[in-house]
């Protein structure tokens, strides 16, 4: 097949500052600092993304684009694939206005002419989601998702309130949250996820674990995993030694892996790690395409350090619970450094589902006193 993604010429790409300490400000990352990023990690398009309106050839027919997220994550990885007449898109970005004026550019300049046959979303998080229904509809083209991921989008952009529901007060405050912020945080209202994402198409075509897409002449298969999301899709082309990868592995942030309102008694962390193990069959030879920072070589030197990273925390954790402990009394020791307000949701959603692993895992006890929920270490680590 003819190469038809442009490397970008001279200038068309630039430099970005990158700090694995940076503040994450996006739901995609974890607050934990982590220590193993980077090893046994090698970049073969170097650490430079494409710039704005840019696209970068990765492969025959694979395209690299980046779009603006605010904050510490700065960008959002989108892969361009060729699919017969048109583009296939995977992921979409924020729908902000710098991320529509970030698909205009490329519309007017790599894509010019082109038509977008369908739009792929890795999971519902507004990153990846925010623009799909503005794009499928632009194009009139199809939505494709995994069916738990096509659902939350719906759920979310629909669900719009002036007051958080009771079950949010409640989880606050069984995290340990005082009554000031509990206030502070209910006046903030409900829905924020729909600001940033464009209404999700009604319809989609679902795809799931296992299926494969045809895509130009390449063949994906659908690697689902969840922990982050409930059924995120990765899609790998063992033949062309390639993984799109979404949040599912990043190179040098640990992916958000938080217990959340929606289902309290899940195990997001266990879900998380059997999807490292999961992911431990593919080839280690694979350029692994990751939402956030640069496609990489050495996907298992990555899934061992997440998975070290994450036991390192439960063990760390369990040896904290000498005395009860409620979820904000757990920050110093999973997170190493202070938490302010603008993270603390996070904080909190991270912290619950480490010690509900330790709880699944018979190596924590919880108690629940007025409401506020405790957890003190049992068996041995
Ligand atoms: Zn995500």
């Amino acid at each position: 097949m003819r190469v038809r993604i442009p490397t970008p010429g001279p200038g068309g790409t630039r430099k970005l500052t990158i700090s694995s300490r940076a503040e994450p400000a996006s739901p995609d990352a974890s607050l934990a600092e982590v220590p193993y990023s980077h090893r046994g990690l090698t970049y073969p398009f170097g650490r430079t993304g494409p710039g704005t309106g840019a696209l970068i050839a990765l492969a025959d027919g694979v395209g690299w684009a980046r779009l603006p997220v605010p904050g510490s994550l700065k960008h959002i990885n989108v892969w361009v694939l060729e699919d017969g007449p048109g583009v296939a898109l995977v992921d979409t970005g924020l729908d902000i206005p710098p991320s529509r004026e970030a698909w205009d550019s490329l519309f007017a300049g790599p894509l010019t002419g082109r038509t977008v046959t369908r739009v792929i979303c890795t999971h519902f998080h507004p990153d990846h989601l925010g623009l799909a229904g503005w794009l499928t509809e632009r194009f009139g083209a199809p939505l494709w998702m995994t069916r738990d991921e096509w659902l939350f989008g719906r759920m979310l952009t629909a669900d719009i309130r002036d007051e958080p529901p009771r079950e949010a007060i409640a989880y606050w405050r069984a995290a340990g949250w005082d009554e000031q912020r509990i206030e502070a945080e209910a006046a903030k209202g409900w829905g924020r996820f729909a600001k940033l994402v464009s209404p999700v198409p009604v319809s989609f075509i679902r795809i799931r674990d296992g299926d494969t897409l045809s895509i130009g002449a390449r063949d994906w298969r659908v690697v689902t995993g969840n922990g982050h999301c409930p059924e995120h899709a990765c899609l790998v082309d063992e033949e062309g030694g390639l993984m799109i990868a979404g949040d599912q592995v990043l190179p040098r942030i640990t992916s958000n892996v938080s217990l959340g309102l929606s289902e309290p008694e899940a195990d997001p962390l266990g879900d998380w790690l059997a999807s490292i193990a999961k992911l431990q069959a593919l080839p280690d030879s694979l350029l692994v395409l990751p939402s956030h920072g640069e496609p990489f070589t050495g996907l298992h030197a990555r899934l061992d350090a997440l998975d070290d990273g994450h036991r390192d925390r439960l063990d760390a954790l369990w040896r904290h619970l000498g005395e009860p402990r409620r979820a904000i009394d757990c920050f110093s020791v999973l997170f190493g450094r202070q938490i302010d307000d603008s993270v603390i949701g996070l904080a909190t959603g991270e912290a619950l589902a480490h010690l509900r692993r330790l709880e699944v895992e018979g190596r924590a006890l919880r108690s629940d006193r007025d409401g506020v929920r405790w957890f003190e270490a049992a068996g041995s680590a």
